[in-house]
């Protein structure tokens, strides 16, 4: 048993001091990090309550049309939210895809973007693992690596991140607010996570004792609520991590794609936008020519980290799946199993 300090400051100030500590971390709902913690996988020596801090978690719509999602919001109250899931339906679907009701009911936003990889040797203290204990080497590499990254990846590290929410809201365009020693800034989603290049500890692009305090998607993002899907394949139905998602978005103005958007999940160390996916649509009319070529732009850049090939073309394929069903429309209600390309049968109650 290691021993640490427990701190539940009050204030966003007092608790960004009390992180600044060497070894410090921020507990939220605990649902990844007392995982790590108890695997001996994650040592704090200070642990810093913000379960309770005032303010963050509330959903808010700014002024100018934005929404603000406070760090403690939890996912189920996200994707329960009647409005937010019919402005944000993809960001709804990745939502009620994870995990399991109980867990959602806990975790939060800004515990869900700080979760750390599924890599089953990043778990296991008697693996070599550079991200978990850098310098060691690699398990992964020539070990079980079927659901590893097919983007992204260095010889040092070949995990995936396993968020799902994470890939619509960098679809469409996510800001991260953050407080730090130095004040306030913000950043795209996109920037948040790190590929792993010669030093894949460092996750996040987040440094000591910063503080997410929310993240914000734009009013723009609200034009693609009619043509929005998430996809997620996973190894079994429920209450698995991704092994490929995608998030499509589209904009139809007279029967042509205006705007796309698309992202993948559980093929690199961050959720992957894909700006070539994205060109390749704009201008086209919605057809299986335009979605096919639109996965393989996603996907030119992929190559196996292991035996992990297939997972290339289960890709290509979801995202040409993710992009039919966006076109078809958002449906007015989520399917039975959110975010499942094989359900077919509408749910209720899923989305308030
Ligand atoms: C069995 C199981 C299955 C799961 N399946 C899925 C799944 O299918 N899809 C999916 O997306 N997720 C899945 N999850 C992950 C789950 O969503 C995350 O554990 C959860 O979102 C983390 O939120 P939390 O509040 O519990 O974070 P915590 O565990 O409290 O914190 C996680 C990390 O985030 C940091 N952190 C927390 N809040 C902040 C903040 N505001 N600013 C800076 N750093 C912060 C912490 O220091 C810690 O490093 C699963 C988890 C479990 C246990
Ligand atoms: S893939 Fe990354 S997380 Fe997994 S063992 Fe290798 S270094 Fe560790």
């Amino acid at each position: 048993m290691n021993t640490f300090d427990y701190v539940r400051p009050a204030s966003v100030a007092d608790a960004i001091a009390a992180a600044t500590a060497p070894g410090a971390a921020y507990l939220a709902a605990g649902t990844n990090l007392l995982d790590l913690m108890k695997g001996d996988i994650a040592r704090p020596e200070r642990l810093v309550d913000i379960s309770r801090l005032p303010g963050l978690d509330r959903i808010e719509t700014l002024p100018d049309g934005a929404v603000r999602i406070g760090a403690l919001v939890r996912n189920a109250d996200l994707a329960h939210d009647a409005l937010f899931a019919k402005t944000y339906p993809a960001v709804a679907e990745a939502l009620l895809s994870g995990a399991s009701a109980q867990l959602r009911n806990a975790a939060t936003m800004g515990g869900n973007l700080m979760q750390r990889t599924r890599c089953g040797y990043f778990y296991d203290v008697a693996s070599a693992c550079n991200k978990r204990a850098p310098g060691s080497g690699c398990d992964a590499r020539a070990g079980e690596n079927r659901l590893h990254a097919v983007l992204g990846w260095s010889e040092a590290c070949i995990a995936t991140h396993p968020s799902d929410v994470c890939v619509p809201l960098a679809a469409l365009d996510a800001v991260v607010e953050i407080e730090g020693r130095d004040g306030r800034r913000e950043m795209p989603l996109e920037a948040l996570h790190r590929l792993p290049g010669d030093t894949p500890a460092q996750d996040t692009a987040l440094a000591p004792g910063d503080l997410i305090l929310a993240v914000r998607l734009p009013a723009e993002a609200a034009g693609f609520a009619a043509n929005a899907r998430y996809l997620k394949l996973r190894e079994r139905t429920s209450y698995a991590f991704a092994l490929v998602s995608a998030a499509a978005a589209l904009r139809l103005e007279g029967g042509v794609i205006a705007e796309a958007r698309l992202a993948l999940g559980g093929v690199a160390a961050k959720p992957w936008r894909s700006r070539a996916a994205e060109q390749a649509l704009a201008g086209r009319r919605p057809d299986d020519d335009a979605f096919r070529r639109a996965a393989q732009a996603a996907l030119a850049d992929a190559r196996p980290s292991g035996d992990n090939g297939f997972k290339i073309e289960l890709a290509r394929r979801l995202v040409a799946r993710a992009l039919a069903l966006a076109a078809a429309g958002t449906p007015e209600r989520l399917p039975a199993l959110p975010a499942s390309p094989f359900s077919s049968a509408a749910g209720a109650r899923h989305v308030a």
